[in-house]
């Protein structure tokens, strides 16, 4: 809503020009729904470093996105971008996703070429551990895990990924959702893995 008031007031100056305004109504029309930004879970690195979010805004982007990563002071940061264009289900997934690569140490080891196996294997735990806490911190986690399925599938699809790709990362968030482990015993069981290779 704030979004869409914001953008109204600023059509407001150009009125004098019917040009702009006939602009300005035909963007108001595709003006996407402003969404509250959900407060960020707690998270911490394999290290132990507590890890900073930040808001980032991004006009461009369609939906919201985050990035995981060590800022210039080498502090572990999550960059939240454009998260008021998304609900907060899928802002909760995102967070919890990005989070993950913290907690598995992805973000210190060598980034593995985009698309390979090792890199699809990453993403695919990420969203394993970003689901399986969203199932056991809510109360009404079938509805949450509905939602993300949902929202993830129309912002994924809104950015031209092909339906065979939404498809299996839907389906291994919800084969995920039904494991008989917590979140932090499955990142236990990766580091234990890692360390052991
Ligand atoms: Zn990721």
């Amino acid at each position: 809503m704030k979004h869409i008031l914001t953008f109204l007031t600023f059509c407001g100056f150009e009125t004098m020009l019917l040009i702009a305004f006939a602009t300005c109504t035909a963007a108001a029309q595709e003006t996407t729904p402003s969404y509250a930004i959900a407060s960020p879970p707690v998270c911490q690195n394999n290290k132990g470093e507590p890890v900073r979010f930040e808001n980032q805004m991004s006009p461009k982007a369609k939906s919201a996105a985050g990035m995981a990563r060590r800022d210039d002071k080498g502090m572990p940061v999550i960059y939240r971008f454009a998260y008021a264009k998304s609900p907060q289900s899928l802002q909760q997934f995102i967070d919890r996703h990005e989070c993950a690569h913290h907690q598995t140490g992805d973000i210190d080891r060598p980034h593995p070429p985009r698309n390979s196996p090792d890199h699809m294997m990453n993403e695919s735990i990420a969203d394993c551990i970003a689901i399986l806490r969203m199932r056991d911190e809510t109360t009404d986690s079938q509805t949450q895990i509905q939602n993300v399925t949902i929202e993830l599938r129309q912002a994924m699809a809104a950015v031209g990924f092909p339906a065979s790709t939404i498809d299996s990362r839907i389906s291994n968030i919800n084969n995920c959702a039904q494991k008989a482990t917590t979140a932090s015993d499955f990142i236990k069981a990766i580091l234990d893995h890692r360390a052991a290779n």
